[in-house]
């Protein structure tokens, strides 16, 4: 008798460790569906990445911030 219960026991976690596998398969496509990578570009004064929305753009460039746009203008880089 106390083997029947050892056998049924180590099947229910059989049975719970696959179900719970297959809920975790099973959301994984689901989010990378819900969410989708920002658009981000590049400081090309100090190479930080920063939302396409909040870069300052000039000279052909993207910046992080003001400053950035005025320091990499006056040294006059060339990509
Ligand atoms: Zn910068």
């Amino acid at each position: 008798m106390r083997y029947l219960i050892f056998i049924i026991s180590i099947w229910l976690i059989y049975r719970i460790s696959k179900s719970l596998l297959r809920q975790k398969q099973a959301k994984q496509p689901k989010s990378n569906k819900n969410t989708p990578l920002k658009n981000t570009v590049r400081c090309a004064h100090c190479n930080l990445h920063i939302p396409e929305s909040e870069a300052i753009l000039g000279n052909g460039h993207s910046y992080c911030c003001e400053k950035h746009k005025q320091e990499h203008s006056e040294t006059d880089h060339i990509d």
